[in-house]
């Protein structure tokens, strides 16, 4: 019988195949007591298992298939590096000789010790580090315990396609599905925004997790069909279910195929309205995938994945270099987005200890953590500014909340760049400073902000979860994370009439950019500039094309005057719904 399930569609399209679930995430880790004379033994133990550990890793490296975007094999990287760090090492190694305990016992400790630093961590990008701590942690587990996981057999020319069903995924597994035969995967737990929701984006290999109880609902080697685009997982599917999902499963390869011819376009609607896409990108290796996407420039760029899986923070010159390096490799303008990171990066910088804030989204995070240590802001904005020298470079001030923050962070640039030119130093014409809006009272004194900033990008991530009041990284209210809620969808207008009224560009380079169901409602709203991951750019295009820019317009903008609640739902619906 057949039997649908729910949870979280991270990675989009249809896949068809058959369960192979994967056990083992729950590990039976035994604890005991050693003898002074068997510490050594025990430490050596660990030590070769550990070894044993990145000899996978630099395995599982050799066969990323080649063409692949650079950031896959950085993921890698960052558990090569993990493994490597004193944390997973010497601090294992102490715990053993401290507790005389046994190796797997030690590592489970320390393990837990660094997941419960990550998950308080304010940063949702950081608190997903989480993962990487735990799939690190259980690879060298899994090998002390001599409960290797079997790397699935290569599929044969007749094998059937299967879905990988896990309590969690990592980037590691995610890597290798290709090969294996593996067309998409169910995951008990994770979110959007983890390192393995990410990669699958960029193999294009549908995924859905937090579905919970997952490996118990779906039996060993039934069909299963995997809907990344919904969230959905449809066990033994009948033969009208199967049909329908193989009839949408080619209708989409038909469209990938007609999108690639799509890239040298210029982005024209119908009626003749131009409009930019960008690119956001992470690491300074994605910026060649952006070029190859046709995107016109850099949207967003996170800077703070610099600063992440390392001890201590990175000195001006080598910031200047990385951000050199991005801003050399980026055809077109860059929007380089100054530090958003939390009240968690004392951790590894070694700076004072504040005790864990009860709300950490709402606590000392973005703009606010740089406005209390100026240096930290210093040191980013000098590199930021001699990097500009390289490109059209624009800064981008994350998590603005009033005014005065704003220019509070202003004048700190103003400092910095009176400083590099009294030092001689090399700095880039006229770099804009503009604010992203992902705070409601941001979003509302808009019109105030207009005529300081240079520009806006709106940040919905974070603007939708603080108008709704919803945790993004949290699985448990993600069914209230509503992009079409009608107090978002103010927010936005504000923002851009703000803009329009000002003469300043407004962007938007939250998730909601980048999906193409919105993408009608957003023009409709008047954006003219979209960034996103470079994976959704053709398919936005797409959108644009067929769009009439004017007519939206006009019915958006009835729409917000609606008091009629009917009207909003058919609206909303008829706007975001993909033929
Ligand atoms: C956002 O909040 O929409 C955004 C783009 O920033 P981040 O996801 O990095 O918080
Ligand atoms: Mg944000």
């Amino acid at each position: 019988m057949s039997l649908w399930l729910s949870g979280i569609g991270v990675s989009r399209g249809i896949a068809i195949g058959r369960v192979q679930r994967m056990h083992g995430g729950d590990l039976d880790i035994p604890e005991y007591t050693l003898a002074e004379s068997e510490l050594e033994r025990e430490i050596a133990r660990f030590r070769e298992a550990q070894q044993r550990a990145k000899q996978q890793l630099r395995k599982i490296r050799e066969q990323i298939p080649h063409g692949t975007p650079g950031e896959i094999a950085a993921f890698i990287d960052t558990h090569l590096l993990m493994l490597d760090d004193r944390s997973m090492t010497e601090a294992v190694v102490a715990l053993i000789r401290e507790h005389r305990c046994n190796a797997e016992a030690a590592l489970r400790r320390q393990r837990d010790a660094l997941m419960a630093v990550f998950e308080q961590m304010d940063d949702p990008y950081l608190r997903t580090r989480r993962d990487d701590v735990e799939h690190v942690a259980t690879r060298v587990l899994r090998i002390l315990l001599k409960q290797e996981k079997e790397a699935p057999a290569m599929p044969g020319a007749s094998a059937e396609p299967t879905v990988m069903v896990a309590d969690d995924v990592t980037p590691a597994d995610i890597i290798l599905m290709p090969q294996q035969g593996v067309v998409a995967f169910i995951a008990e737990y994770g979110g959007p925004l983890s390192h393995s929701a990410i990669l699958a984006r960029s193999l294009g290999i549908p995924a859905v997790v937090g579905l919970h109880n997952a490996r118990r609902l779906l039996r060993e080697d039934e069909w299963v069909v995997v809907d990344g685009d919904r969230g959905h997982a449809l066990a033994d599917p009948d033969e009208r279910a199967l049909q329908f999902f193989c009839d949408k499963q080619q209708r989409q390869r038909d469209t990938r195929r007609a999108l690639d011819r799509l890239k040298d376009r210029p982005t024209v609607s119908r009626d003749g309205v131009r409009i930019r896409l960008l690119a956001n990108i992470e690491l300074p290796e994605d910026a060649q995938q952006a070029a190859e996407s046709g995107a016109e420039g850099v949207g967003l760029y996170r800077t703070e994945f610099l600063y992440m899986n390392r001890q201590g923070l990175p000195d001006e010159e080598e910031q200047y270099a990385a951000y050199a390096r991005v801003i050399g490799s980026v055809q077109g303008p860059i929007t380089i987005r100054t530090l958003d990171l939390g009240a968690d990066k004392q951790v590894d910088s070694g700076r004072s200890q504040s005790p864990t804030p009860n709300n950490p989204a709402l606590g000392l995070r973005a703009i606010r953590l740089c406005l209390k240590e100026p240096e930290l802001f210093r040191v980013q904005v000098r590199a930021l500014l001699r990097a500009s020298a390289h490109g059209n470079v624009k800064l981008m001030l994350p998590m603005i909340s009033s005014v005065q923050e704003f220019r509070q962070a202003r004048r700190l640039i103003d400092d910095a760049r009176a400083e590099l030119l009294r030092e001689n130093k090399k700095i880039g014409e006229d770099v804009e400073v503009g604010a992203m809006i992902e705070v409601p009272a941001a979003a509302i004194s808009a019109p105030l902000l207009a005529r300081h900033a240079r520009f806006f990008s709106i940040g919905t991530n974070d603007l939708i979860q603080y108008t709704l009041a919803i945790d993004r990284v949290d699985d448990e209210v993600n069914y209230l994370y509503d992009p079409l809620h009608p107090a978002v969808l103010q927010l936005i207008r504000l923002t851009i009439q703000a803009g329009e009224q000002a003469g300043i560009p407004v962007a938007m380079c939250g998730e909601m950019a980048g999906d193409p169901r919105y993408t009608r409602l957003l023009l409709g709203l008047g954006l003219t500039e979209f960034s996103m991951h470079p994976a959704g750019l053709l398919e936005v295009k797409n959108a644009i094309l067929q769009s009439d820019v004017g007519d939206l317009r006009r019915r958006v903008t009835q729409l917000l005057q609606s008091t009629d609640g009917r009207h909003w739902r058919e609206t909303v619906e008829a706007l975001t719904s993909i033929a």
